[in-house]
């Protein structure tokens, strides 16, 4: 067998690394009505035009058997699974932000672990007084909003859900995204066709706006708002006066104690932290380390591929990536630059002058407290490490990173107290023990999956049954069988 030095295997690493993240081919303009020649289907210039398709779809979908439904969810999963490679590409290549493989890989997970119509369970009470039935009926028309940070994603795992309870879905996705996202709704439009489905099942805009979102807001056909993104547009859905879902931003801290297994806490974490180069909402965004176990555990990271920049570097780079901005009233706001969100991390240290080959995946660095890094949802392959003293200051420390969100939170450790204890504290909607941030959402973890997680409206790790309605049907002082 060959045998390579260690600069001969970085170097080949590196250039396998290159080929998947440039897309160099895939460098042109994106069009959101059309895909190398081929019409999107589901693609419209007015919004209300848009509602009126999916509401046709939502009529096609009351019509058929919940057999005809499932066919359809079939036929979406196996044209994700094929497609997937492609979506990553556009995924990237539009949105300049993430890693083809992972977004590949975030396909494949959607297309097997989203719940379809087997999620809609009916209950039935029965007592002296006959049966009462409980049945989860669809909403009518959803109206959905997408970020940018997993579009295709989104738009398909929404899918899935939402028909299999039955629903027609408009879609005003993110206009950083639109192509990648107009794909996966051609995709679902495509699969629809493919099932014996209608033409359009699922529809979207060719240039979505702040403006067709509030058209979407006031429509009267739409009778649920399904919101994924940052905390701005979460807060426009659950201000619109309809019933609407919210899965907003996230901060998610880690804490490494000293009973952990340090070796396998630094891979994990640093495998987590760089998925799709931090973009999912659930990824690691700032550690909390006990003292004694610190210095172990950045050289763990350094090991997989984490480069640690000195204190005045992280400074210097959080110039770069963050922003100020005044608004109108005189506010100044401490923004993350959108060109710098879900970049390579050689890309991020060349911006400071360092050189560093694709073998780089992470920017580690020792901060306090109080850091920009630490404060800030990056959304970026940026991981800055606090020392602390023990599981009080670690605990409450982590909490306050975390800002209430109650989204998502990860520890390391044998330490059952210490587990109970932080879960308890933190009241995320996720909670992973013991594994890279991935595992929460059944990505080698068990449990299905979503893109779409709603900690403040309470759904959780939404799924088909999130959006439905409940309806009773009561027979009174029959239908009993015993
Ligand atoms: P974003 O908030 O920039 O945009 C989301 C969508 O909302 C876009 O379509 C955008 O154009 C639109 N939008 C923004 N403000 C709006 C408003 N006032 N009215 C109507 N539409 C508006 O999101 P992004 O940058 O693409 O995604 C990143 C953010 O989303 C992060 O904060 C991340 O944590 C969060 N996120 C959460 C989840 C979750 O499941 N909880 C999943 C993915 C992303």
């Amino acid at each position: 067998m060959a045998q390579f030095s260690e600069k001969e295997i970085r170097e080949i690493v590196s250039r396998v690394i290159n080929s998947y993240d440039t897309p160099a081919a895939d460098k042109k303009a994106f069009d959101s009505t059309q895909f190398e020649g081929r019409k999107l289907i589901g693609i419209f210039d007015d919004m209300n035009k848009a509602i009126e398709a999916a509401n046709a779809g939502y009529k096609a979908v009351r019509a058929m058997q919940v057999e005809e439904r499932e066919k359809i969810i079939t036929e979406i999963r196996r044209l994700t699974r094929e497609e997937a490679p492609i979506m990553a590409r556009i995924g990237v290549a539009e949105t300049k932000m993430g890693k083809v493989e992972h977004k590949r890989l975030k396909h494949i997970l959607v297309a097997d672990k989203t719940p379809g119509t087997e999620d809609i369970i009916s209950n039935a009470k029965t007592g002296d007084n006959g049966l009462t039935l409980v049945e989860m009926a669809p909403f009518g028309v959803v109206g959905a909003i997408t970020p940018s940070t997993n579009p295709s994603e989104t738009v398909i795992c929404n899918s899935i859900g939402m028909i299999a309870a039955g629903n027609g879905v408009v879609f005003n996705p993110h206009p950083g995204a639109i192509a990648t996202s107009n794909y996966a709704v051609d995709l679902v439009n495509r699969a629809s066709r493919n099932a014996g489905g209608p033409e359009i099942l699922v529809a979207s805009m060719d240039k979505p706006t702040l403006e067709s979102a509030d058209v979407m807001y006031k429509h009267p056909l739409i009778r649920l708002l399904v919101c994924t993104g940052g905390p701005g547009v979460v807060r426009a859905v659950l201000s619109s006066g309809k019933k609407a879902i919210g899965a907003g931003a996230g901060n998610p801290p880690v804490i490494v104690d000293n009973t952990a297994d340090i070796k396998k806490a630094a891979k994990d974490i640093i495998d987590g932290c760089t998925f799709d180069n931090n973009l999912p909402c659930i990824a690691e965004k700032e550690v909390f380390a006990f003292s004694d176990i610190a210095d172990e555990l950045i050289a763990g990271m350094q090991q997989n591929g984490a480069y640690k920049i000195t204190a005045a570097q992280a400074d210097e780079l959080a110039k770069i990536v963050l922003v100020s901005k005044t608004d109108k009233s005189g506010k100044t706001k401490v923004m993350v630059n959108r060109d710098c969100v879900g970049r390579d991390a050689d890309v991020l240290l060349a911006k400071i002058g360092v050189k560093v080959g694709k073998e780089v995946r992470c920017i580690i660095c020792e901060t306090d407290f109080s850091h920009d890094f630490v404060q800030h949802e990056l959304m970026m392959p940026i991981l800055p490490i606090v020392r602390v003293r023990n599981i009080d200051e670690a605990i409450d420390l982590a909490v306050k990173a975390e800002h209430g969100n109650r989204h998502t939170a990860h520890m390391h450790s044998k330490n059952i107290d210490h587990l109970s204890r932080f879960a308890r504290a933190v009241e995320t909607t996720i909670f992973v023990k013991n594994a890279p941030s991935y595992a929460g959402i059944g990505f080698g973890g068990e449990g299905h999956t979503t893109f779409t997680i709603a900690g403040p409206t309470g759904e959780g790790i939404t799924s088909a049954r999130s959006f439905t309605r409940q309806r009773r049907c009561v027979m009174a002082d029959s239908f009993r069988i015993i």
